[in-house]
């Protein structure tokens, strides 16, 4: 029972299918890796993860799909590079960890500024105020959830007129989304669809274009967009695990499905966590708990770390905190089952009574 934050569990079957194609992809006798990137048979998983991602978003055509790589860190500066032209602001909402590191990538391209200013008590999404986004920003940027703290914006803010930019790294197709409501959202594939090694970008053309383009022809997104996500090599075989991921998905009802499925688990976890209120401590205002990273502690480190030990003998790994953090982190992304999370829940009690 992996509760990983990140690289995190992937459905068994979207494993199991790379097993069994493992030797002989779509029968050429060899593995998808070493298939040219130019091929048929790479080029067939290509289109149909693009395809697959489309349609299971219902993105409009107006809008890019893109496989690139260097992760959503690569983001954090490729945004600022392609959108804060000279002149402009960019205006951050920093909710958490992530978002002070896409701040501080803008901050060295250009003028960007910080409206949440949380002052590092990151414990809930801010309101409006953090939100204000001044009608001439070259761009406003969110983090939608906060993988550290275990925070989640469940409704996205209005940013009438400015392109809204957001780092979905973390719960990137957890529930269907309104892709429409943003110029550009990027995610690292390795917590919610894939394995690292690709960063999944879907980018409105007309933004994308806005781009300089005396800026290294390699960090221009629209380079990307205009090749297909073929101008250079890309990960075939991280862009191959994601589309079994999304084939996955898609057997699995889509993304509806996927949110009801979601919220029960997090709804019987922190349920579990708050029958023992004051034994876990969850810093987390309730309107603002994540439903894909579940933060708590205990009463001390040791605590922490006894809980975190014995979970790992009962089978449940992943759950020490982030190092910058720390206390204990259940991540619960799409991939994890819903009986590990019960089992999860059950292990709360049991810990709680025994050690409460
Ligand atoms: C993990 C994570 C990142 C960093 O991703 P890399 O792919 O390692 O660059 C950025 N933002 C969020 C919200 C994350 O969870």
């Amino acid at each position: 029972m992996n509760f990983s934050a990140g690289p995190a569990a992937l459905p068994l079957p979207a494993l199991e299918r790379a097993r069994d194609e493992l030797l002989d992809f779509s029968g050429t006798g060899m593995s998808v890796m070493e298939q040219s990137h130019r091929g048929k048979a790479y080029e067939r998983v290509h289109t149909e993860a693009q395809s697959l991602l489309r349609s299971l978003l219902g993105a409009p055509d107006e809008y890019e799909v893109m496989f690139l790589q260097g992760g959503a860190s690569a983001l954090f500066a490729q945004v600022p590079m392609n959108f804060l032209h000279h002149g402009r602001r960019a205006e951050y909402a920093v909710t958490g960890g992530w978002g002070e590191r896409a701040l501080e990538e803008a901050q060295r391209v250009g003028d960007a500024l910080d409206l949440a200013r949380m002052q590092r008590r990151y414990t809930r999404i801010p309101g409006p105020e953090a939100h204000d986004f001044a009608p001439d920003a070259a761009y406003a940027h969110i983090t939608s959830n906060n993988t550290l703290e275990g925070t989640q914006y469940h409704t996205f803010p209005e940013a009438p007129g400015v392109p809204l930019v957001a780092d979905m790294s973390s719960d990137f197709l957890w529930r269907p989304l309104e892709v429409s409501r943003f110029a550009l959202l990027y995610a690292g594939a390795q917590k919610n669809l894939g394995p690292s090694g690709v960063v999944i970008v879907l980018a409105r053309k007309d933004f994308l274009s806005t781009a300089p383009t005396d800026i290294p022809k390699y960090l221009r997104l629209a380079t990307h967009a205009d090749a297909g996500s073929l101008y250079n090599t890309p990960p075939t075989f991280a862009v191959y695990m994601v589309r079994n991921v999304l084939l996955w998905l898609q057997e699995q009802g889509g993304l509806a499905a996927m949110e009801a499925r979601n919220r029960e688990k997090a709804a019987a976890l922190y349920a579990a966590l708050d029958a023992n209120a004051g034994f876990y401590q969850l810093p987390v205002e309730p309107a603002h708990r994540s439903v894909m990273n579940v933060v708590w502690r205990l009463g001390s480190e040791d605590l922490d770390a006894r809980f975190v030990k014995a979970a790992e003998a009962e089978g449940m790994v992943g759950l020490k905190g982030h190092r910058s953090t720390g206390g204990v982190r259940a991540s619960i992304y799409n991939a994890v089952e819903p009986t590990w999370v019960d089992a999860l829940a059950a292990f709360c009690a049991e810990f709680a009574r025994r050690h409460g």
